[in-house]
Protein backbone atom coordinates (compact mmCIF):
# COMPACT_ATOMS: atom_id res chain seq x y z
CA UNK A 1 0.00 0.00 0.00
CA UNK A 2 1.12 3.78 -0.32
CA UNK A 3 -0.15 6.89 0.72
CA UNK A 4 -1.53 9.69 -1.89
CA UNK A 5 -3.52 12.64 -1.71
CA UNK A 6 -6.64 12.71 -3.96
CA UNK A 7 -9.01 15.50 -4.58
CA UNK A 8 -12.13 14.44 -3.46
CA UNK A 9 -14.18 17.60 -3.76
CA UNK A 10 -14.57 21.39 -3.51
CA UNK A 11 -12.15 22.59 -1.16
CA UNK A 12 -11.56 19.10 0.10
CA UNK A 13 -8.34 16.70 -0.31
CA UNK A 14 -7.49 14.14 1.74
CA UNK A 15 -4.26 11.45 2.71
CA UNK A 16 -5.74 7.96 1.55
CA UNK A 17 -3.67 4.67 1.62
CA UNK A 18 -4.34 2.96 -1.83
CA UNK A 19 -2.59 0.02 -4.04
CA UNK A 20 0.93 0.75 -5.74
CA UNK A 21 0.23 1.43 -9.35
CA UNK A 22 0.37 -1.63 -11.15
CA UNK A 23 2.79 -1.56 -14.47
CA UNK A 24 2.54 -3.18 -17.95
CA UNK A 25 5.58 -4.14 -19.63
CA UNK A 26 5.67 -0.95 -21.39
CA UNK A 27 6.00 1.29 -18.04
CA UNK A 28 8.27 2.70 -15.66
CA UNK A 29 7.38 2.47 -12.10
CA UNK A 30 8.90 5.76 -10.02
CA UNK A 31 9.01 6.34 -6.19
CA UNK A 32 8.18 10.08 -5.86
CA UNK A 33 10.69 11.95 -3.86
CA UNK A 34 9.99 15.42 -4.01
CA UNK A 35 6.66 17.05 -5.16
CA UNK A 36 5.78 20.61 -5.61
CA UNK A 37 2.33 22.58 -4.53
CA UNK A 38 1.27 24.75 -7.68
CA UNK A 39 -1.24 27.61 -7.67
CA UNK A 40 -2.85 24.82 -10.47
CA UNK A 41 -3.14 22.75 -7.25
CA UNK A 42 -4.79 25.25 -5.11
CA UNK A 43 -7.41 26.15 -7.92
CA UNK A 44 -7.90 22.58 -8.25
CA UNK A 45 -8.68 22.36 -4.88
CA UNK A 46 -10.79 24.65 -4.12
CA UNK A 47 -13.06 24.49 -7.40
CA UNK A 48 -12.71 20.57 -6.68
CA UNK A 49 -13.91 20.20 -10.26
CA UNK A 50 -11.08 18.22 -11.33
CA UNK A 51 -11.09 14.18 -12.01
CA UNK A 52 -9.36 11.38 -14.15
CA UNK A 53 -11.03 10.56 -17.41
CA UNK A 54 -12.78 7.74 -15.88
CA UNK A 55 -13.97 10.23 -13.07
CA UNK A 56 -12.52 9.10 -10.21
CA UNK A 57 -11.20 11.17 -7.67
CA UNK A 58 -7.74 12.58 -8.78
CA UNK A 59 -4.15 12.04 -7.43
CA UNK A 60 -3.10 15.66 -7.48
CA UNK A 61 0.96 16.72 -7.96
CA UNK A 62 2.61 17.41 -11.19
CA UNK A 63 5.96 18.96 -10.31
CA UNK A 64 7.85 15.73 -9.31
CA UNK A 65 11.12 14.17 -9.51
CA UNK A 66 11.54 10.38 -8.18
CA UNK A 67 14.23 7.33 -8.60
CA UNK A 68 12.77 4.35 -10.60
CA UNK A 69 11.15 1.80 -8.63
CA UNK A 70 10.46 -0.78 -11.83
CA UNK A 71 10.49 -0.96 -15.20
CA UNK A 72 8.34 -2.79 -17.61
CA UNK A 73 10.10 -5.75 -19.30
CA UNK A 74 9.65 -3.85 -23.10
CA UNK A 75 11.57 -0.35 -21.03
CA UNK A 76 14.77 0.07 -23.02
CA UNK A 77 17.35 3.05 -21.89
CA UNK A 78 15.68 3.09 -18.08
CA UNK A 79 16.67 1.40 -15.05
CA UNK A 80 15.89 0.71 -11.36
CA UNK A 81 17.60 3.44 -9.16
CA UNK A 82 17.51 6.53 -12.19
CA UNK A 83 17.37 9.65 -10.97
CA UNK A 84 14.44 11.17 -12.98
CA UNK A 85 12.13 14.81 -13.22
CA UNK A 86 8.97 14.19 -14.89
CA UNK A 87 7.94 16.40 -17.43
CA UNK A 88 3.75 16.23 -16.63
CA UNK A 89 2.40 16.92 -19.97
CA UNK A 90 1.42 14.43 -22.76
CA UNK A 91 0.31 14.70 -25.99
CA UNK A 92 -2.03 11.96 -28.54
CA UNK A 93 1.46 11.88 -30.68
CA UNK A 94 0.95 12.16 -34.04
CA UNK A 95 -1.01 15.76 -34.48
CA UNK A 96 0.92 18.48 -36.01
CA UNK A 97 1.89 20.02 -32.19
CA UNK A 98 2.81 16.52 -31.15
CA UNK A 99 5.09 15.89 -34.32
CA UNK A 100 6.99 19.60 -33.36
CA UNK A 101 8.02 18.74 -30.02
CA UNK A 102 4.90 20.88 -28.61
CA UNK A 103 2.48 17.99 -26.85
CA UNK A 104 1.40 20.50 -24.28
CA UNK A 105 -0.24 22.36 -27.47
CA UNK A 106 -2.08 19.12 -28.45
CA UNK A 107 -6.02 18.94 -28.29
CA UNK A 108 -5.79 15.72 -26.51
CA UNK A 109 -3.63 16.85 -23.68
CA UNK A 110 -2.76 15.05 -20.68
CA UNK A 111 -0.75 15.64 -17.84
CA UNK A 112 -0.11 14.05 -14.72
CA UNK A 113 -2.13 15.50 -11.43
CA UNK A 114 -4.28 17.20 -13.83
CA UNK A 115 -5.74 14.54 -15.47
CA UNK A 116 -4.13 11.48 -14.88
CA UNK A 117 -2.73 10.42 -11.62
CA UNK A 118 0.47 12.59 -10.13
CA UNK A 119 3.22 12.95 -7.88
CA UNK A 120 1.46 13.48 -4.35
CA UNK A 121 2.01 10.11 -3.63
CA UNK A 122 4.58 7.67 -2.70
CA UNK A 123 4.89 5.76 -6.13
CA UNK A 124 3.04 7.07 -9.44
CA UNK A 125 2.83 5.21 -13.11
CA UNK A 126 4.26 6.51 -15.68
CA UNK A 127 2.18 5.33 -18.92
CA UNK A 128 3.34 4.28 -22.41
CA UNK A 129 3.05 7.76 -24.11
CA UNK A 130 5.14 9.45 -21.71
CA UNK A 131 8.05 6.73 -21.25
CA UNK A 132 8.00 6.84 -25.22
CA UNK A 133 7.43 11.42 -25.36
CA UNK A 134 10.61 11.60 -23.28
CA UNK A 135 8.83 12.85 -20.06
CA UNK A 136 11.58 10.72 -18.01
CA UNK A 137 14.79 12.79 -17.63
CA UNK A 138 17.50 11.13 -15.90
CA UNK A 139 19.15 14.07 -13.58
CA UNK A 140 22.39 14.36 -12.78
CA UNK A 141 23.90 14.04 -9.10
CA UNK A 142 24.41 17.54 -8.58
CA UNK A 143 20.94 18.08 -9.48
CA UNK A 144 18.36 17.42 -6.65
CA UNK A 145 15.27 15.96 -6.13
CA UNK A 146 13.74 19.04 -4.96
CA UNK A 147 14.97 21.37 -8.07
CA UNK A 148 14.28 18.89 -10.21
CA UNK A 149 10.23 18.97 -8.83
CA UNK A 150 10.74 23.43 -9.23
CA UNK A 151 12.14 22.73 -12.59
CA UNK A 152 8.85 22.21 -14.01
CA UNK A 153 7.32 25.90 -13.25
CA UNK A 154 10.69 26.66 -14.27
CA UNK A 155 9.94 25.27 -17.47
CA UNK A 156 6.83 27.04 -17.87
CA UNK A 157 8.19 30.55 -16.83
CA UNK A 158 10.73 29.88 -19.69
CA UNK A 159 7.92 28.93 -22.21
CA UNK A 160 6.22 32.24 -21.16
CA UNK A 161 10.25 33.76 -22.03
CA UNK A 162 10.61 32.25 -25.57
CA UNK A 163 7.70 34.14 -26.22
CA UNK A 164 8.70 37.86 -25.36
CA UNK A 165 12.07 37.46 -25.21
CA UNK A 166 15.03 39.31 -22.96
CA UNK A 167 17.81 41.48 -24.62
CA UNK A 168 21.15 42.87 -22.64
CA UNK A 169 20.08 46.23 -21.76
CA UNK A 170 16.44 45.74 -21.22
CA UNK A 171 13.85 47.23 -18.75
CA UNK A 172 11.76 43.93 -16.97
CA UNK A 173 9.02 44.65 -15.11
CA UNK A 174 7.65 41.37 -13.14
CA UNK A 175 3.81 41.77 -11.73
CA UNK A 176 3.61 39.26 -8.68
CA UNK A 177 5.83 38.42 -6.81
CA UNK A 178 5.16 34.53 -5.95
CA UNK A 179 7.45 31.57 -7.16
CA UNK A 180 6.65 31.99 -11.18
CA UNK A 181 7.29 36.00 -10.91
CA UNK A 182 10.23 34.96 -9.71
CA UNK A 183 11.30 32.70 -12.05
CA UNK A 184 11.09 35.13 -14.74
CA UNK A 185 13.09 37.76 -12.75
CA UNK A 186 16.25 35.25 -12.65
CA UNK A 187 15.07 34.68 -16.31
CA UNK A 188 15.49 38.30 -17.31
CA UNK A 189 18.57 38.75 -14.83
CA UNK A 190 20.40 35.96 -16.90
CA UNK A 191 19.15 37.43 -20.16
CA UNK A 192 21.28 40.45 -19.37
CA UNK A 193 18.36 43.43 -18.41
CA UNK A 194 19.50 46.12 -16.87
CA UNK A 195 16.84 46.46 -14.87
CA UNK A 196 15.23 43.67 -13.18
CA UNK A 197 11.83 45.35 -11.07
CA UNK A 198 9.32 43.58 -9.58
CA UNK A 199 5.57 44.64 -8.24
CA UNK A 200 3.67 43.22 -5.75
CA UNK A 201 0.94 44.34 -3.29
CA UNK A 202 2.45 42.34 -0.24
CA UNK A 203 5.80 43.92 1.25
CA UNK A 204 6.45 40.43 2.68
CA UNK A 205 7.02 38.55 -0.83
CA UNK A 206 8.66 41.72 -2.07
CA UNK A 207 11.01 41.46 1.23
CA UNK A 208 11.51 37.97 -0.23
CA UNK A 209 12.27 39.06 -3.76
CA UNK A 210 15.46 41.34 -2.20
CA UNK A 211 16.72 38.34 0.07
CA UNK A 212 16.47 35.84 -3.12
CA UNK A 213 18.66 38.26 -5.41
CA UNK A 214 19.15 41.97 -3.85
CA UNK A 215 19.80 43.45 -7.15
CA UNK A 216 15.95 42.91 -7.81
CA UNK A 217 14.04 46.20 -7.80
CA UNK A 218 11.24 45.81 -5.69
CA UNK A 219 7.99 48.85 -6.22
CA UNK A 220 5.07 48.36 -3.88
CA UNK A 221 1.28 49.94 -4.56
CA UNK A 222 2.44 53.59 -4.42
CA UNK A 223 2.85 55.21 -7.23
CA UNK A 224 3.96 52.36 -9.80
CA UNK A 225 3.95 54.10 -13.03
CA UNK A 226 6.20 56.42 -12.19
CA UNK A 227 8.54 54.38 -10.23
CA UNK A 228 8.80 52.63 -13.43
CA UNK A 229 8.98 56.04 -15.54
CA UNK A 230 12.30 56.88 -12.63
CA UNK A 231 13.54 53.62 -13.51
CA UNK A 232 13.38 53.62 -17.27
CA UNK A 233 14.63 57.63 -18.41
CA UNK A 234 11.16 58.03 -18.85
CA UNK A 235 10.80 55.89 -21.76
CA UNK A 236 8.74 53.15 -20.09
CA UNK A 237 9.41 48.98 -19.98
CA UNK A 238 10.67 46.95 -22.71
CA UNK A 239 9.42 43.71 -20.77
CA UNK A 240 6.48 43.24 -18.64
CA UNK A 241 5.39 39.57 -17.13
CA UNK A 242 1.58 39.89 -15.53
CA UNK A 243 2.55 36.72 -13.19
CA UNK A 244 -0.76 36.93 -11.06
CA UNK A 245 -4.45 36.22 -11.78
CA UNK A 246 -5.29 39.93 -12.22
CA UNK A 247 -7.59 41.77 -14.93
CA UNK A 248 -5.89 45.03 -13.81
CA UNK A 249 -2.54 44.05 -13.72
CA UNK A 250 -3.29 43.11 -16.95
CA UNK A 251 -4.90 46.26 -18.43
CA UNK A 252 -2.46 48.27 -16.61
CA UNK A 253 0.83 47.25 -18.31
CA UNK A 254 0.12 49.02 -21.45
CA UNK A 255 0.11 52.36 -19.95
CA UNK A 256 4.03 51.34 -18.55
CA UNK A 257 5.38 50.16 -22.06
CA UNK A 258 7.62 52.25 -24.15
CA UNK A 259 7.87 52.13 -27.87
CA UNK A 260 8.30 48.70 -28.87
CA UNK A 261 7.50 46.62 -26.10
CA UNK A 262 7.13 42.98 -25.37
CA UNK A 263 4.13 42.13 -22.56
CA UNK A 264 3.49 38.60 -21.62
CA UNK A 265 0.13 37.29 -19.92
CA UNK A 266 1.49 34.52 -18.58
CA UNK A 267 -1.00 33.77 -15.42
CA UNK A 268 -4.30 33.22 -16.44
CA UNK A 269 -7.35 35.11 -15.20
CA UNK A 270 -10.33 33.63 -13.21
CA UNK A 271 -13.38 32.36 -15.53
CA UNK A 272 -15.74 35.28 -14.54
CA UNK A 273 -12.84 37.94 -14.63
CA UNK A 274 -12.08 37.25 -18.34
CA UNK A 275 -13.25 40.30 -20.19
CA UNK A 276 -10.38 42.89 -19.68
CA UNK A 277 -10.77 46.90 -20.86
CA UNK A 278 -7.89 47.60 -22.95
CA UNK A 279 -6.76 50.76 -25.05
CA UNK A 280 -6.02 48.59 -28.30
CA UNK A 281 -4.18 52.17 -29.59
CA UNK A 282 -1.64 51.90 -26.99
CA UNK A 283 -0.71 48.44 -28.67
CA UNK A 284 -0.80 50.38 -32.08
CA UNK A 285 1.22 53.29 -31.62
CA UNK A 286 3.53 52.19 -29.17
CA UNK A 287 4.04 49.10 -31.71
CA UNK A 288 3.78 46.47 -29.02
CA UNK A 289 3.94 42.46 -29.14
CA UNK A 290 1.71 40.92 -26.73
CA UNK A 291 2.18 37.66 -26.06
CA UNK A 292 0.71 34.52 -23.69
CA UNK A 293 1.45 30.76 -23.13
CA UNK A 294 0.79 28.10 -21.48
CA UNK A 295 2.35 24.97 -20.12
CA UNK A 296 5.87 24.00 -21.41
CA UNK A 297 7.30 21.51 -24.11
CA UNK A 298 9.68 18.50 -23.02
CA UNK A 299 12.23 20.08 -24.99
CA UNK A 300 12.06 23.47 -22.58
CA UNK A 301 11.88 20.98 -19.32
CA UNK A 302 15.06 19.81 -20.06
CA UNK A 303 16.69 23.02 -21.10
CA UNK A 304 16.04 24.76 -17.84
CA UNK A 305 16.66 21.14 -16.22
CA UNK A 306 20.08 21.89 -17.96
CA UNK A 307 20.54 25.39 -16.88
CA UNK A 308 20.20 24.14 -13.19
CA UNK A 309 22.57 21.35 -13.37
CA UNK A 310 24.97 23.48 -15.29
CA UNK A 311 24.67 26.36 -12.43
CA UNK A 312 23.67 28.90 -13.96
CA UNK A 313 20.43 29.54 -12.30
CA UNK A 314 19.55 28.74 -8.43
CA UNK A 315 16.05 27.06 -7.83
CA UNK A 316 16.56 25.84 -4.40
CA UNK A 317 16.20 29.25 -3.23
CA UNK A 318 12.62 28.92 -4.18
CA UNK A 319 12.13 26.35 -1.78
CA UNK A 320 10.65 27.68 1.63
CA UNK A 321 8.37 24.64 2.86
CA UNK A 322 8.71 21.05 3.36
CA UNK A 323 6.26 18.73 4.12
CA UNK A 324 5.69 15.32 4.30
CA UNK A 325 2.56 13.72 2.98
CA UNK A 326 0.85 13.04 6.08
CA UNK A 327 0.82 17.14 6.60
CA UNK A 328 -0.87 17.90 3.46
CA UNK A 329 -3.52 20.19 5.13
CA UNK A 330 -1.09 22.29 6.70
CA UNK A 331 1.20 22.09 3.46
CA UNK A 332 -1.90 23.28 1.51
CA UNK A 333 -2.78 25.99 3.74
CA UNK A 334 0.56 27.45 3.82
CA UNK A 335 0.50 27.61 -0.31
CA UNK A 336 -3.02 28.86 -0.62
CA UNK A 337 -2.22 31.70 2.18
CA UNK A 338 0.78 32.16 -0.59
CA UNK A 339 3.27 32.41 2.63
CA UNK A 340 6.61 31.54 1.42
CA UNK A 341 7.47 31.28 -2.10
CA UNK A 342 7.48 26.95 -2.73
CA UNK A 343 6.22 24.63 -0.43
CA UNK A 344 6.92 21.26 -1.41
CA UNK A 345 5.95 17.40 -0.18
CA UNK A 346 9.35 15.08 0.28
CA UNK A 347 9.69 11.38 0.76
CA UNK A 348 12.30 9.10 2.02
ZN1 LIG B 1 2.44 23.93 -11.78
ZN1 LIG C 1 -1.14 15.56 -30.37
Amino acid sequence: MMKCIRLTGPGQISVEETEIPEISDSEILVKVMSAAICGTDIRMMRSGSARKDNGEPLILGHEVSGVIAKTGSRVRGFSEGMRVAVAPNMGCGVCRFCVSGNTHLCNEYKAFGINIDGGFAEYMRIPQEAVNQGNLIQISNNVSFDEAAVNEPFSCAYNGFTQYGVFPGDRVLIIGAGPIGLMHAKLAGMAGASKVMIHDLSEDRLEQCKNIDPSFITLGADGLKQRVLDETDNEGLDVCVTACPSPSAQADSFDMMGMGGRINFFGGLPKDKEIVPINTNMIHYKQLVVTGSTRSSISQFRKTLKFVSDGIVKVDDLVTGRFRIDEADAAFRKAANAEGIKTLFYFD
